[in-house]
């Protein structure tokens, strides 16, 4: 697996240090070169946890080096001809057809009759009968129906097994509960940040009754999607860089959409890829945040945009240190293309995916058919198995199960795990003790453990 790959999240999240993996994020900085996905993202590489060498900028989008190469020394001189010949590539790397053609091939497409429209599966992409010839040894699927253009995210295949796009699409059970939480809240427009089936119910729910109805704006860095949304409802975006590749034009379409209504009654949600690069991502919300911010016309307004991020609870300190008024709930949501990540109540393994809001948690009601109660110490709707813990004063339990209060750590811990007279702490019976004397496996130095480094606060 690579560094930043899913089976080591956990892992880097837990211990806090997305250096481990040998690079740092610095982050993103005024001139920053380009790649096809915008401005890169600037990092340094680190040995055992200490920033060392040179830095350098790499794709923001990308976490595999197969889907975009880019890279660039921080103190690199680049020629001119180097230079042109790297605008000239980025260009080229764009989507064959602008957003403007896939929409007006769009307007073609639904007024074929059933029997002519086809969607190559190779191409990913809807064909005029004129371009049949040219997909002819291609799959393609036939008698593309207006209910199939309306769920583009079964249409189209899962992007899954590329690192960089990790799409893993919402359950029913998952986008319906979002969907009526949303409602019930009282929010009537949606800004989806890399949520396509939930925006895709919203759309299809816009026939609802006048007092219901909600609208969603798709930000997205899978350009399929154009093929499918006018340019009010998808913008081509990338939310590790807060870069909109449709330009200003595309920027004031969000913003438009943010100021609608004087700013009342929308909502960011979001289920980025898992793979790290948290500081990134809370970078561009916040970025999307402030501009809603702008669009108030009464004055400074000091609340915070609502949001639902959706990712990982082993995530949790992470995000908490870039948005302290979040909480993560309970709620586990699921996935349909994803083994692992389905929902436990089926006796299947339990989904680590949460939802972090800056909303009142009370607020968020979770199905009490699925087994999340009320706790009213805690003031939120806590999981079946999550007990309030009289001394934390707390429901402790992050992954679902019931957690055990350790007095000697002086907090509840996973209840696999057991108090370890070496270490200090408690951990997993078949852990391998950190020993001091060996050195932290962070920075090397004696006399502290990994998860007290200095290095890492
Ligand atoms: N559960 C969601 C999908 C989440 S998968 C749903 O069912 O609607 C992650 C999504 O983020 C995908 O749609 C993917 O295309 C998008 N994505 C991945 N990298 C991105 C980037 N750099 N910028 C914007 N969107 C990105
Ligand atoms: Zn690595
Ligand atoms: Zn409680
Ligand atoms: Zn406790
Ligand atoms: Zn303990």
């Amino acid at each position: 697996e690579g560094c930043r790959g899913l089976p080591r999240a956990a892992d880097m999240a837990a211990s806090g240090a997305e250096s481990l993996c040998g690079q740092a994020l610095l982050g993103a900085v005024p001139g920053a070169p380009r790649c096809p996905h915008g401005p890169a993202l600037l990092f340094v590489k680190t040995s055992q946890g200490r920033e060392e060498g040179r830095r350098f900028y790499a794709c923001s989008a990308c976490r595999d080096r197969k889907d975009c190469n880019f890279f660039q020394w921080e103190d690199e001189k680049v020629s001119e001809t180097r230079l042109a010949a790297r605008e000239e590539y980025n260009r080229n790397h764009q989507p064959s057809f602008t957003h403007r053609q896939n929409v007006e091939r769009y307007k073609n497409f639904v007024q074929l009759p059933l029997s002519k429209r086809r969607f190559c599966q190779e191409c990913q992409q809807l064909l005029l009968p004129a371009e049949w010839e040219k997909h002819s040894d291609h799959q393609f699927l036939c008698d593309i129906s207006t209910s199939q253009l309306k769920s583009p995210s079964q249409l189209l295949c899962p992007l899954e097994n590329k690192k960089t796009n990790a799409q893993y699409l919402f359950t029913d059970r998952s986008c319906q509960f979002l969907l009526d939480l949303i409602i019930d809240l009282g929010f009537r427009r949606v800004l989806s940040v890399g949520t396509p089936r939930l925006h895709e119910m919203i759309q299809s729910n816009a026939s609802q009754e006048e007092d219901f109805r909600v609208r969603s704006l798709l930000l997205d860095i899978d350009f399929r999607y154009s093929q499918f949304y006018t340019e009010d409802e998808f913008c081509h975006y990338n939310m590790f860089n807060h870069y909109f590749f449709g330009g200003e034009a595309a920027h004031e379409t969000c913003r438009k959409f943010l100021h609608q209504d004087n700013g009342e009654r929308v909502i960011i949600v979001t289920d980025p890829p898992f793979g790290g690069l948290v500081e990134a991502l809370a970078s561009s919300f916040k970025k999307l945040m402030a501009m809603w911010k702008d669009t108030e016309e009464e004055g400074p307004n000091n609340q915070e945009m609502p949001m639902f991020w959706i990712f990982p609870y082993f995530f949790e300190s992470r995000i908490l240190e870039f948005f302290p008024s979040f909480s993560m709930m309970d709620y586990q949501v699921d996935y349909d293309n994803h083994a692992l990540y389905k929902h436990g109540k089926t006796g299947r393994r339990q989904s680590p995916v949460r939802i972090f809001t800056n909303l009142t948690p009370r607020m968020i009601a979770l199905p009490a058919e699925e087994g999340y109660r009320f706790c009213t110490i805690c003031q939120r709707y806590v999981s079946s198995g999550n007990q309030h813990c009289e001394i934390c004063n707390s429901c402790t339990s992050k992954d679902g199960r019931r957690w055990k209060h350790c007095v000697l750590c002086k907090k509840c811990v996973k209840p696999s795990w057991f108090h370890c007279n070496v270490c200090n702490c408690c951990a997993l019976q078949t852990h391998t003790c950190e020993k001091a004397d060996a050195g932290c496996f962070v920075c090397g130095k004696a006399g502290h453990k990994r998860s007290a480094c200095p290095s890492l606060s």
